[in-house]
This record gives structure tokens, C-alpha cells and sequence, in this order.
């Protein structure tokens, strides 16, 4: 026999989710539009290769914006019939296309960039206005990376918190690009393509990251041994679980789900037993942020 769970607060989906969600994203991409076309055209005039990476990959941040963007809406979407364990996996796919496009993105960069590291034909000779658009771009992108570490730890969107340091390691690639450019402008002009190859090397690492969160979640990666070890707790300490077995979780987009079999004193009336099932689902529920679905079994144990 099993229990459905009834509540209808703690469904999968968190529909309320969506406003916090668009907005930190909507301002991601406004300035990740301007630092696009701020740091291309800057880079152009004033000769750095590095810049332009830097430019390219803000362009990149816009693009895994408009997919987060999607993603959230439709990842907020409450269960249906069709999809009953809600829309959230929508969101652990876009992280992964998000990532391979970081991916590719770098790979064009280094390849480039290794070619005019090794050719001093081709090194540009950066000039100062460079640097005050890259500083520019690291004040922006620090704040950017406070603003939406708050709403990722309100709306416990592990996409969202990704994005998070997604902006922080922007201000570190920008960071990367002054090294880069001021050595070049400095009077060594190889450090400007070699600057460009750090910079696509960085976006090539959150590329690979998304991609492993993503699959470690897509193949149904469980809680960790101490969240279990909690569950474990929590169950054991529900009056009348004399004890549990077939414990199993999974996680989607932030939120956990799980199923139990619980052992129950053979002589319960079913009414009783359904009782104490229920109070382990609310238990779970109510004391793991995470836990939005919990489905327990019941077995007669002497
Ligand atoms: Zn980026």
C-alpha cells in the first residue's frame, strides 16, 4: 500500500519560483547585452584580441540567458498529466545545451589565439581604453554575481546559483583580459593573445561544469550520504516506524523526491497505519527544504 502526497504547497515545480527567477535572469542579460557589444567594439578599436574573447563570451552569456530564461518559465511550470513529477528536468537539459555551448565557444578561441601567440604578425597593439572597459566590465560583473547569489539561495535554484558564479568568473576573465592587455600595452605584445587563451580556457571550465551537473542529474544521481543519513533520522523518529528499507532519492533542478517502505506493527488498524505513513511524509517534508515529494509504502513487521 502507498501514500500519495497531498500537499498542495510543496508540489513539484514551485510555480512561485518564476518571478524571482526571470528577473535576476532579465538583468543578467541586459548587462550582458551591453558588455557584448561594449567589449567587441572597444576590443576592435582598441586592438585587443583578448577583449574581443571577452566581448564573444559576454555574447555567449546572452545566449545561455535566453535558454535559462525558457528553461525557468518552463520548469516552473506545476505537474500534469503528462508530466507528473513537474517541468524542472526542462531546466537540467537547458544547462546542459548552455554548457556545450561554452564549450565550443572556448575551443574557437584558443584555436585562434594560438595561432597569433605563435605569430607576431598578427598580435594587436592594444590601447588604454581597453583596460577602462574591462575594469568597467569586472565592477559590473562582481555586482551582478551578489545580486543573483541572493535570489539563487531564496529560490534554491542550483541554474540560477550557477549563474551566479558564471558572473563572478566573468569578472575574473575581465580581470584576466587588464593582466593581458596592460602587459601588452606595457610593450609585450603576446600577452594580449595569451590573455584571450585564459579567458576561453575559463569559459570552457563553466561549459564542462554545467555538462557534469547536468548529467550526474539526468542519471539520478541520489542525496548525498549525510542528507540520508538526516532522512534517516527523520523517519526513525515518527512514533510507531518500528524501522524502513527501499529508501531511494533522486534529485531535479534543486528539488529532492524520494520513496520509503516503512515497518509498522502488524496489529494496526489500517486507519493507524495510514496515519503514521502520512506523518513521515509531513515529517520529511517539512524539515528537508528540498524534499517536495515523498511517497511511502507500508510493511508488517513483528
Ligand atoms: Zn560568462
Amino acid at each position: 500500500m502507498s501514500v500519495k502526497p497531498t500537499s498542495d504547497h510543496h508540489g513539484p515545480g514551485l510555480p512561485s519560483d518564476w518571478p524571482a527567477k526571470k528577473k535576476v535572469t532579465l538583468v543578467g542579460a541586459a548587462a550582458n547585452f551591453v558588455l557584448a557589444v561594449g567589449k567587441t567594439v572597444v576590443g576592435v578599436i582598441g586592438q585587443s584580441q583578448a577583449l574581443i574573447a571577452d566581448g564573444i563570451h559576454s555574447l555567449s552569456d546572452l545566449f545561455g540567458d535566453a535558454l535559462v530564461l525558457i528553461a525557468a518559465r518552463w520548469g516552473s511550470h506545476a505537474a500534469d498529466d503528462n508530466h507528473p513529477y513537474g517541468h524542472a528536468r526542462i531546466e537540467t537539459a537547458a544547462t546542459a545545451i548552455v554548457g556545450f555551448l561554452l564549450l565550443a565557444v572556448a575551443a574557437g578561441f584558443v584555436f585562434d589565439s594560438v595561432g597569433r601567440l605563435f605569430d607576431p604578425e598578427r598580435q594587436m597593439q592594444p590601447g588604454w581604453i581597453v583596460l577602462v572597459a574591462a575594469a568597467l566590465s569586472v565592477a559590473i560583473k562582481e555586482g551582478l554575481y551578489h545580486y543573483t547569489q541572493i535570489v539563487a539561495r531564496k529560490t534554491r535554484s542550483p541554474l540560477i546559483a550557477a549563474n551566479a558564479w558564471h558572473h563572478r568568473s566573468d569578472a575574473f576573465s575581465s580581470v584576466v583580459v587588464i593582466i593581458g592587455a596592460g602587459g601588452a600595452v606595457a610593450g609585450f605584445p603576446w600577452l594580449d593573445p595569451l590573455a584571450a587563451i585564459f579567458v576561453a580556457i575559463m569559459v570552457g571550465w563553466v561549459g564542462w561544469q554545467f555538462i557534469g551537473s547536468s548529467v550526474a542529474e539526468l542519471v539520478d544521481t541520489g542525496l548525498s550520504p549525510e542528507k540520508l543519513e538526516e532522512l534517516d533520522r527523520l523517519i526513525s523518529s515518527v512514533e510507531g516506524v518500528r524501522g524502513h528499507e527501499q529508501l531511494r532519492t533522486r534529485k531535479m533542478a534543486g528539488q529532492a523526491f524520494m520513496d520509503v517502505r516503512i515497518h509498522l506493527d502488524p496489529d494496526l488498524t489500517l486507519r493507524e497505519a495510514d496515519r503514521i505513513a502520512r506523518k513521515v511524509q509531513k515529517v520529511l517534508i517539512e524539515k528537508v527544504p528540498e524534499m517536495t515529494d515523498v511517497v511511502v509504502g507500508i510493511s508488517p513487521k513483528t
